[in-house]
């Protein structure tokens, strides 16, 4: 026997009570999406190298280890997309979309990343993503962090905070950044050697360090509070007493620093709270959404300045937080206890359907059982077709009022 080829490693097949949550997580944020008014897009799987290499830094994880690129047949490079705000951005400056803005978009989908797999980690995963572009002001920080919040909440996801961080502007970031690297350098030989290698390339990264041996350096490092600029002081007051505004509760994390380049402004992620049951169940791969400004970003894709901000979250991650949704319950069951009325039944189910509720036909197996069948599958509404003395009889099990509208939709 031929062998069966074995799935990518770091892929899925969902399936069952897993893949009702990873819907649940989708339709929930569809509505919710359209509660705040972010249009759908629907963006290719895949762009030119160069998109995600230029816009999210050479010097990250995700463009230094975690792409998938490949050279196609006309010899161009090509890369499966690690994430959505790259691809958007690409799409807003290709098609000109700056006559929309400010633009409000959503999008949902797979994402590949070569990682090491485990749980809640995966390397082909899913995201939700939400952006608005071209809005400068921080209200559009506050709206898109409210959709967020409510998300969850509609999702039932309890025992999840808001951990909000400023990097402030170019030159609030750009200093903060020398005096980081000065305070690790003093230290360089007792960090890990990855956080060696980004205090040249990348020191902001050093703060978002797991390795224990940085965190004691990590905790006592410079905060950007003391470098920040009025502006960038008072945009982010504005975010703070919008979100008090709006309801959203936070916290302040001033280490928290998001992996990609082109953060400014605004950086955010919702963690679930230290012995929370959320905490549990996702183990150490705990953020489920992260985001923040990119102001920066549309410059190095060669476009104008353009504020931004947006946040992308693990579908995979909130699925494991929603618990389980079940399989839904057919609302009607046609069974056919004579086969020669099995056409009969088909154009029945049909108009069930077609007036709008769930039907499961069940018509195989042996026919005296197939009613019993339907019973035990547990749906409320049973329409039978038997043949009875060589008439066609037709048996509605449901309570008055089900029956009687059955009965007119069949009729
Ligand atoms: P992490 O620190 O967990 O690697 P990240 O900062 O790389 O996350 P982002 O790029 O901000 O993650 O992506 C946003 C969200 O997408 C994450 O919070 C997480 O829920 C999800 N995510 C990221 N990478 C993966 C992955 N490999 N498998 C499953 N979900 C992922
Ligand atoms: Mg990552």
């Amino acid at each position: 026997m031929p062998k069966t080829p074995q799935a990518i490693r770091g892929t899925q097949d969902i399936f069952g009570p897993d893949a009702e949550a990873f819907a649940f997580v989708v339709d929930t944020f569809e509505r919710v999406r359209k509660l705040y008014r972010f249009r759908r897009v629907e963006m290719p799987v895949f762009e030119k190298t160069e998109v995600f290499a230029r816009s999210i830094g050479e010097t990250t994880d995700i463009v230094s280890k975690e792409m998938y690129s490949f050279d196609d047949r006309g010899g161009e490079s090509l890369t499966l997309r690690p994430e959505f705000t790259a691809g958007i951005a690409r799409a807003y400056l290709s098609n000109g979309w700056q006559q929309h803005a400010p633009l409000k978009v959503a999008t949902h989908g797979p994402l590949f990343r070569y990682e090491r797999p485990q749980k809640g980690r995966y390397r082909q995963f899913h995201q939700i993503d939400a952006e608005i572009i071209g809005a400068a002001e921080p209200q559009g920080d506050v709206e898109l962090l409210a959709m967020a919040d409510q998300l969850l909440k509609e999702l039932g996801i309890e025992g999840v905070t808001l951990h909000l961080n400023t990097l402030g502007d170019g030159d609030s970031r750009e200093a903060w950044r020398a005096a980081l690297v000065e305070h690790f350098r003093a230290v360089k030989d007792e960090l890990s050697e990855d956080s060696q290698e980004r205090l040249e390339k990348n020191p902001l990264r050093i703060l978002d360090s797991k390795d224990r041996r940085d965190q004691c350096f990590v905790a006592d490092a410079p905060k950007i509070d003391q470098f920040l600029s009025d502006n960038a002081r008072a945009f982010f007051d504005a975010v703070t007493s919008g979100l008090d505004a709006a309801g959203v509760k936070w916290t302040r994390a001033e280490s928290l620093v998001r992996g990609l380049d082109y953060y400014r402004h605004t950086a955010f992620e919702f963690i679930p709270d230290e012995g929370s049951e959320a905490a549990g169940r996702l183990g150490s791969q705990s953020t489920i959404l992260g985001g923040g400004r990119y102001d920066g970003l549309m410059e190095s894709l060669g476009g104008a300045p353009t504020p931004a901000v947006g946040w992308a979250a693990g579908i995979e991650r909130l699925a494991m937080l929603v618990g389980d949704k079940g399989e839904p319950l057919a609302d009607v069951i046609v069974v056919v206890e004579n086969d020669e009325l099995i056409d009969r039944a088909i154009a029945a189910i049909g108009k069930i359907r077609a007036a709008g509720h769930s039907a499961e036909l069940m018509a195989s197996g042996s026919p005296r059982k197939r009613f019993d069948k339907a019973v035990k599958a547990g749906a409320e509404k049973i329409v039978a077709f038997a043949i009875r003395d060589g008439a066609e009889h037709v048996r509605i099990k449901a309570d008055e009022h089900a029956t009687g509208s059955l009965e007119k939709l069949l009729d």
